[in-house]
């Protein structure tokens, strides 16, 4: 059988893989219905990098981390981030919040405040400290709260020596849930809240993931991926309903001189139920996100030497997440030209191209156990018969 694509194959070394991350492939079990990579896969991107803050102490405030957006850095300057909680339809309206000695105050009964900026989804931090000089006792004492996209409320209260209702203590979700345990520390303190936040999942009318709240409070995990059951609220039991895609930050004013400090939050990716890559997908989903891993690795093995072994094995590859038909008919035209190179070579020269012939053998031991080239593929038959005339089957693995 004569085949154009003889001579490139003598010219090759074995190529490393130009990935974005380590990983051998054709290794790890593949992807699957509803899992678009692979165990191990190389080809999943990695973490973006992120520089951490620091911790905050009851008197220093930490730095956030390096992508958090800041909502008050405890300047003037960034009350201009938030506006007074206006009636839907009024004309926004400045806040009358003061900025004192590092920290937010809310002036008591000028209204409650929000961030201009609206969001969903997001990693909170915030730290607060109930006033100093104790007054009143149950909700009357230190109150305020956290309004996550303005509905949602993370209950502030001072409650260091300060009973009140359960599901309207410090950190709880207010009139949902109360809070895991009491780990405030004393008023004029700050604590600082963690926040995790998922806001309920309509689809098609029909809630398909309830939203979540996480809370540590000055690092004691005091909510724990507690479901909502709609935004909560004062007496009455509140349901399920839809929230907006986004929503300001709201901080209440209960009456309290309350003081915030270092808020900033993170957005969070889409779980996969709405469309995030990560997790287990739907079957439609999981299909999309082959097809483009797929589409990226026949890009990548485009930028290869042209008939060589590397391109070969990237397009190979690349049918592990899709069986694009001019693809694999490209890798049997390849592969098969490849064998036939091969049988031409002396001994000595296949002992030199060795590592090269072994992972392009693996390669279709891979593919054929998982089915992703025809069973009895004539290349690795042809493999096989080198790897066994030279005796590599019976030595021990290199
Ligand atoms: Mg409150």
């Amino acid at each position: 059988m004569k085949l154009p694509l003889a001579l490139p194959f003598l010219l090759l070394v074995a190529s490393a893989p130009a990935a974005v991350s380590t990983g051998t492939p054709f290794s790890g079990d593949p992807p699957d219905a509803t899992h678009p990579w692979a165990i191990h896969d190389r080809n999943r991107p990695q973490p973006p990098r992120v520089e951490p803050g620091t911790s905050s102490t009851a008197t220093q405030p930490g730095r956030p981390p390096s992508d958090a957006i800041v909502l008050f850095d405890g300047t003037a300057a960034s009350l201009a981030k938030w506006e007074a909680d206006t009636k839907p339809g009024d004309p926004p309206a400045p806040t009358k919040w003061i900025v004192r000695d590092g920290a937010l105050e809310c002036v008591p009964r000028s209204g409650q405040i929000r961030t201009k900026e609206q969001f969903g989804d997001c990693q909170l931090h915030v730290e607060w400290a109930a006033p100093v000089n104790v007054q009143g006792n149950s909700q009357g004492r230190g109150n305020s709260g956290i309004f996550l996209m303005g509905l949602a409320e993370v209950q502030v209260l001072d409650n260091y020596n300060n009973p009140t209702y359960a599901d309207g203590f410090a950190g709880s979700i207010y009139g949902i849930n109360p809070p895991l345990a009491n780990a405030l520390r004393p008023p004029g303190e700050f604590q600082a809240f963690d926040i995790t936040f998922r806001r309920p999942v309509y689809q098609d009318g029909k809630l398909v993931d309830p939203g979540y709240i996480t809370v540590y409070c000055n690092g004691v995990l005091i909510q724990d991926h507690t479901p909502l059951e709609g935004p909560g609220g004062n007496m009455r039991r509140s349901s399920h309903r839809p929230f907006p895609e986004r929503g300001p930050l709201k901080l209440q004013d209960h009456g309290n001189p309350v003081r915030f400090r270092n808020i900033w939050y993170r957005p969070l990716p889409p779980r996969s139920i709405e469309g995030g890559t990560d997790g287990a997908l739907t079957p439609a989903a999981t299909l999309a996100k082959r097809r483009s891993i797929a589409a990226g690795i026949r890009s990548a093995a485009a930028q290869l030497p042209r008939d060589s072994v590397a391109e070969l094995l990237r397009l190979a590859e690349s049918l592990v997440y899709e069986k694009d038909a001019a693809t694999a008919q490209r890798v049997d035209l390849l592969a098969n030209a490849y064998v036939q190179t091969l049988r031409t070579q002396p001994a000595a020269e296949l002992e030199r191209q060795r590592g090269e012939i072994e992972s392009t053998r693996r390669a279709f031991v891979y593919l054929e156990r998982h089915g992703f080239v025809a069973k009895d593929h004539p290349a690795l038959a042809g493999l096989n018969r080198i790897v066994s005339a030279q005796g590599w089957d019976q030595q021990k693995k290199k």
